[in-house]
């Protein structure tokens, strides 16, 4: 676990050296999402670089797309692809674009058009039942991203079929790109409303791995039903003046921006959390 605790501020600073160089990205969500991330790709999914089209892997779709940062760096991290290609994030003619796409090895959705992870992920779940697989299916989605209705037609559907191999993330950041969701659209309420669709509902610590994954090994053992796990994250985690701050969605750090950030995640990744 000390080793994953320096990784995951380790792969903080590749996302904050992909945003810095591109000048564009969505740092924000990235850090907000990263612990999840580890755990998910460091504990659970049978996954790996040369199986990328086994058929018993388990699936994972990152919903809220804008945090493709996080996804590159954790990939590159197992293998999936170079270091050399972060370098081409966001430049001209680069596949490493702002949004996941499947042209890259371990990315299974093209996603970032928020609303659609979930109802694919449905899909690929009732595809796994169907054929007699016994792959899992993870899909994370963001906070703000629960008020688009297409979300809760997959809700729907996943709860109508018990899909109880397929297992929701959402990134409770209690925050959007236009400010607190709680303002925007109001997302207490979570237990019921998943609940009522058909689905077991966990809470995790978003920015804690043995919490995280301890809900994770939790919702492999609920039959009969679809699990959410609401995972109470902060967004920018990991950086004192990115955290919790809604217009750190998707800026640009100044050059005294990166410095002061590379220091706090030196200084997080070397204390033993
Ligand atoms: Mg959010």
């Amino acid at each position: 676990m000390e080793n994953l605790n320096k990784l995951r501020f380790e792969l903080r600073q590749d996302v904050l050296d992909m945003i810095y160089r591109a000048k564009t990205g969505h740092i924000g969500g990235d850090f907000s999402v990263m612990d999840i991330l580890v755990t998910l790709y460091y504990r659970q999914l049978n996954v790996a670089p040369d199986r990328t089209q086994d058929p018993d892997r388990d699936r994972f779709v990152l919903s809220k797309g804008h945090s493709v940062e996080a996804l590159y760096a954790v990939l590159c991290s197992k293998g999936f692809f170079p270091k050399s290609d972060l370098l081409t994030y966001s430049q001209y003619m680069s596949k490493y674009i702002g949004h996941p796409n499947n042209k890259i090895s371990g990315i299974e959705m093209n996603s970032g058009s928020l609303g659609h992870g979930l109802s694919v992920s449905v899909g690929m779940a009732l595809a796994g039942r169907m054929d007699q697989r016994s792959y899992r299916v993870y899909v994370v989605m963001g906070d703000g991203e629960l008020a688009e209705g297409s979300v809760w037609e997959g809700a729907m559907a996943a709860g109508h079929y018990k899909l109880d191999n397929l297992c929701a993330v959402v990134d409770r950041n209690r925050l959007q790109i236009s400010g607190c969701t709680e303002d925007v659209m109001a997302h207490d309420s979570q237990d019921e409303r998943w609940a009522s669709f058909g689905w077991h509902v966990l809470h995790a610590e978003g920015n804690n791995l043995d919490s995280l994954n301890n809900a994770f090994e939790t919702a492999k053992t609920l039959k009969g039903k679809p699990t959410v796990i609401i995972a109470d994250t902060t967004k920018g985690y990991g950086v004192s003046f990115i955290e919790n701050q809604a217009g750190w969605h998707h800026r640009v750090p100044t050059e005294e921006e990166y410095q002061k950030a590379t220091e706090e995640l030196k200084k997080r990744g070397e204390a033993n959390e």
